[in-house]
C-alpha cells in the first residue's frame, strides 16, 4: 500500500513477543497512524458510502490497531475507533437517539474461534446453564435499519448511525416493497420496534450500475453501498426507483412475553408479515459448523448478498444475562465467510499465447487468499480489458473470487498508483516466436503473426492442416499426430513430409505397425497434390474458411502473387474485409511463416494454377444468392463455396435485388419473403445441375 493513511506493513505482524521492543513513542506513533486511517475510512464507508478500500484491508487495519492495544494496554489512545460502531450521520437528514443502542457484532473466521465464542459464553453461565442452545441466521450485507410500530402503523425508520444516534429514513424506507406499512396483527401493541437490514438484491445491484455507468454517474462498489446510499437519498423519488428489500432479526420492544427464544421471535415477525432469513436451531459447535458449511455451499444461488452466518444464543433471557462489549453483544458473533474480495499488488504483466495465436495478458499478483484459496495470477483476457480497467503493473488491484469461478481483476486503485508506472502497451513481437503481432482494427484479440512455426500454436495448426477440407490427410488421424508432435517427431507442418524419413522409427512407434505407417505415408504422399484454394485455407490464416480461401485465389491465380499482394490488393478480393487482409498481410510478412511454406513445396506439394477468369466470364457472374434450410447432398458452406466460384456473391438475407434463393429443406421465412418477392427459387437438384454443368 502507498497511500499516507495506510500503516507502514509492520504493524500487522505486531504481537506480544514483541511488547518492550519498541519505545512508547513508536507505538503511540503507530497507533495514531492507525487511528488517522481507520477514521478517514469509517468515514468514507460509513457516511460517504464510497469506500477506499476493500473490506479485507479495512479488516486488516482494524486487527493491527487492536493487536497493538491488546500489546499495550496502557497505550489505548483516547479517540480509538475500535470501540465504535459506524460513524456519526451526516446531517441531512434529522437525527435520532435510539432507545436502545444498536450495536455492531464481533466476529470469528474459523472453527477454532467459533468454539471460543460457545467457551467465552460457557464462562459466563452457570453449571445449569452450560452448553445452551444456539441459533443462526445468515448474516445479510445491507444496513441496518430500526423500524418503530405504533398500533401496527409504521411510523419511523433510522438507521444505526454510530450505534446511539441514526437518521431518520422513514419517508424512504416506505417504498421498500416487502416491508409492511401496517401490521394487522400488531394493531394492538402500544409501541414494537424491529430491526433487520436493507439489502439490495444482486440482480437489482447490477442493473442499477450497469445503468449509472451508461448514464455516467457514480457507479457502487457493492450492494451493501448501494443499498446504504439509495436510502439515505434526500429525494424519496430517487430511492423509490431503488430496488430494495428488508429481511427482520430482531424484535427489540413490543415482543410478546409469551415468546422467550430468538428463533420462535422470528417465526412470529415472519407470521406477522416481515420476510426473515434461513434460520437453524443448533446444539454443539459442530452442528453450527454443519449450517456455516451448508450456507457456503449455496449462498450464490441467493438472490441477494451474505457475508457470512451469524450465531446467537437462542434464548432471549440468557441473552439478556450475557449482556453487551461496548460495541457488540457478548450472546452472538458473526461467523465470516472467507473474503471474497482482496486488495494485493499487481507485479508484472505477462502475455501468454494460446493455441489460436492469441496474445492473453496475464497478471501476476503479490500472492494473496481469496475465497479460501491462494491466487497469484489473474487473467486480464485481452489488451481492451486492460485499457478499459486502466490496469497498470505496479497498481494495487481488487481481486474477486467466488465459488469455483476464475479469480478476476475487478478494481484497480488509481489513487495508489506508484509514480513511475506506465501504462501497458502491447508487445509488438510474439513472446514465444518472436513474430508480428498484430492488433486489427475493432479487434480486441491480439495475435501473433508466425501461425505455422509458433511453437504455442503448432499443435492447432497440424490438426488444421490435415483436416478433410485442408490437406484432407484422412490416415494421419489427429490422435497420431498430436502424439508424434508430442515427441518431437513433427513440430511444423512442413515435418509432415518428412516422416517417411522416419518410416523405422514409426514402425517400433507405439506398436504402430508396418501396415499402418505405410497407410500414414501413402496419405501424406496423395495429399501432396492439391487445389491452390486448399492449400491457402490448410495455411490456418485467422479469419481466412475456405470461401475466401477461394476467392483468393481466384483474384490471384498463384500463391506467389498472393504472398506478395499489399493491403489494398487484398482488400479488392471480394468478402474480404480490413481485420481479414490485414491478418493475412501480416501471416506473409512473417519470415518463420515463409520458411515453412518454402519447405512444404520443396517436399513436393503442387497444384495447378487456378485459371483466373475475367469479370463477366463466369456463370454467374453478377448474381445474388441466398441459401436456406438444410442441403441433403451437402454443407451450406460447401454450397456457398461453390456459388461463389461460379462467380455469384452470396449474402444472408432476401431483398428485391436478390438473383435466386437456394432452398433446401425445412426452409421458413426466407422462403416466404422470396416467394412473396417473387425472387426465383432454386431447388437443391437444381442447383445441384447448374455446379456439374
Ligand atoms: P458488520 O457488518 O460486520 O456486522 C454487524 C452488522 O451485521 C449489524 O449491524 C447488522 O446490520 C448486520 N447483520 C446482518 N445480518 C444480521 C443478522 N442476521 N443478525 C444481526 N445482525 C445482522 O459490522 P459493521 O460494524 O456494520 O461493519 C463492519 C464491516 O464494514 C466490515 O466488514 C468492514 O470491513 C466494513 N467496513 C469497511 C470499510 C472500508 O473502507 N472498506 C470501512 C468501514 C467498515
Amino acid at each position: 500500500m502507498t497511500d499516507s493513511t495506510s500503516p507502514a506493513p509492520s504493524h500487522k505482524n505486531n504481537s506480544v513477543g514483541t511488547q518492550n521492543s519498541q519505545s512508547d513513542d513508536t507505538v503511540i506513533a503507530q497507533m495514531c497512524t492507525l487511528i488517522d486511517a481507520i477514521k478517514t475510512h469509517n468515514y468514507a464507508y460509513y457516511v460517504l458510502d464510497n469506500p477506499k478500500l476493500e473490506d479485507s484491508e479495512y479488516d486488516q487495519l482494524r486487527l493491527s490497531l487492536i493487536e497493538l492495544e491488546e500489546a499495550y494496554p496502557d497505550l489505548i489512545q483516547p479517540d480509538s475507533p475500535t470501540n465504535q460502531v459506524g460513524d456519526i450521520p451526516l446531517s441531512a437528514f434529522t437525527q435520532v437517539v435510539h432507545d436502545i443502542p444498536m450495536l455492531s457484532l464481533g466476529n470469528v473466521f474459523e472453527y477454532d474461534d467459533l468454539r471460543e465464542f460457545m467457551r467465552r459464553v460457557n464462562d459466563r453461565l452457570s453449571d445449569a446453564q452450560q452448553n445452551p442452545e444456539y441459533e443462526m441466521e445468515l448474516k445479510l450485507d445491507g444496513l441496518a435499519v430500526s423500524l418503530k410500530y405504533e398500533r401496527g402503523q409504521l411510523v419511523q425508520a433510522v438507521t444505526r448511525g454510530d450505534g446511539r444516534v441514526g437518521e431518520d429514513i422513514t419517508q424512504n424506507t416506505k417504498t421498500i416493497r416487502n416491508l409492511p406499512l401496517y401490521l394487522t396483527d400488531a394493531k394492538d401493541l402500544s409501541l414494537l420496534e424491529v430491526r433487520g437490514e436493507v439489502l439490495m438484491p444482486k440482480a437489482g445491484f447490477e442493473r442499477l450500475n450497469r445503468l449509472a455507468e451508461e448514464n455516467g454517474e457514480k457507479v457502487f462498489a457493492n450492494p451493501r453501498n448501494a443499498a446504504a446510499g439509495s436510502l439515505r437519498q434526500l429525494d424519496p423519488a430517487v430511492a423509490a426507483s431503488r430496488p430494495l428489500a428488508f429481511y427482520a432479526y430482531s424484535v427489540n420492544q413490543g415482543l410478546p412475553e409469551t415468546i422467550d427464544t430468538q428463533s420462535v421471535a422470528l417465526a412470529w415477525l415472519k407470521d406477522i408479515g416481515f420476510s426473515v432469513s434461513a434460520v437453524e436451531v443448533v446444539d454443539s459447535p459442530r452442528a453450527a459448523q454443519a449450517y456455516y458449511e451448508s450456507i457456503i455451499e449455496t449462498r450464490d444461488e441467493l438472490p441477494f448478498e451474505i457475508d457470512g452466518t451469524v450465531i446467537k444464543v437462542n434464548s432471549l433471557g440468557l441473552q439478556q444475562q450475557l449482556g453487551f462489549l461496548s460495541r457488540e453483544p457478548r450472546w452472538a458473533t458473526a461467523y465470516k465467510f472467507p473474503a471474497e474480495t482482496v486488495m494485493t499488488r499487481l507485479n508484472t504483466i505477462e502475455w501468454q499465447v494460446g493455441r489460436t495465436g492469441q496474445l492473453t495478458p496475464v497478471g501476476k499478483l503479490e500472492p494473496v487468499k481469496v475465497g479460501g484459496v491462494t491466487v497469484s495470477n489473474v487473467t486480464l483476457h485481452n489488451f481492451g480489458e486492460i485499457q478499459r480497467l486502466d490496469v497498470r503493473a505496479g497498481d494495487m488491484v481488487s481481486v474477486h473470487r467466488a465459488g469455483d469461478v476464475i479469480p478476476k481483476v475487478t478494481r484497480v486503485w488509481t489513487d495508489q498508483r506508484p509514480e513511475d508506472s506506465e501504462p501497458v502497451t502491447l508487445p509488438t513481437n510474439c513472446p514465444v516466436c518472436d513474430s508480428p503481432v498484430v492488433l486489427p482494427d475493432d479487434e480486441a484479440l491480439a495475435r501473433c503473426t508466425g501461425g505455422l512455426f509458433c511453437p504455442a500454436q503448432q499443435q492447432e495448426a497440424l490438426i488444421h492442416f490435415v483436416s478433410r477440407r485442408a490437406m484432407d490427410i484422412d490416415g494421419l488421424g489427429e490422435r497420431w499426430l498430436i502424439s508424434f508432435f508430442e515427441h518431437g517427431l513433427v513440430k511444423t507442418v512442413a515435418d509432415i513430409y518428412e516422416l517417411h524419413n522416419h518410416r523405422d522409427d514409426l514402425i517400433t512407434y507405439e506398436k504402430l505397425g508396418e501396415k499402418s505407417v505405410q497407410n500414414i505415408i501413402d496419405a501424406i504422399e496423395a495429399s501432396k497434390k492439391t487445389t491452390l484454394p486448399r492449400f491457402i485455407y490448410a495455411l490456418g490464416i485467422r479469419g481466412v474458411g475456405e470461401g475466401t480461401a477461394q476467392n483468393f485465389a481466384q483474384q490471384f491465380g498463384d500463391l506467389d502473387s498472393l504472398m506478395n499482394a499489399d493491403m489494398e490488393a487484398l482488400i479488392e478480393t471480394p468478402d474480404v474485409g480490413t481485420i481479414t487482409a490485414e491478418l493475412t498481410y501480416e501471416f506473409f510478412r512473417a519470415q518463420h511463416n515463409i520458411e515453412v511454406i518454402d519447405k512444404l513445396i520443396k517436399a513436393g506439394v503442387h497444384w495447378d494454377n487456378v485459371e483466373q477468369v475475367a469479370a463477366g466470364d463466369l456463370p454467374l457472374d453478377g448474381q445474388t444468392w441466398v441459401i436456406t434450410g438444410a442441403l441433403d447432398s451437402m454443407a451450406r458452406d460447401e454450397a456457398k463455396a461453390k456459388l461463389q466460384a461460379l462467380g455469384a456473391k452470396v449474402v444472408g438475407s432476401v431483398s428485391a435485388k436478390t438473383t435466386a434463393l437456394l432452398a433446401g429443406d425445412k426452409a421458413g421465412s426466407k422462403l416466404t419473403k422470396a416467394e412473396k418477392l417473387g425472387v426465383k427459387v432454386v431447388s437443391e437438384d437444381e442447383f445441384l445441375g447448374l455446379v456439374k454443368s
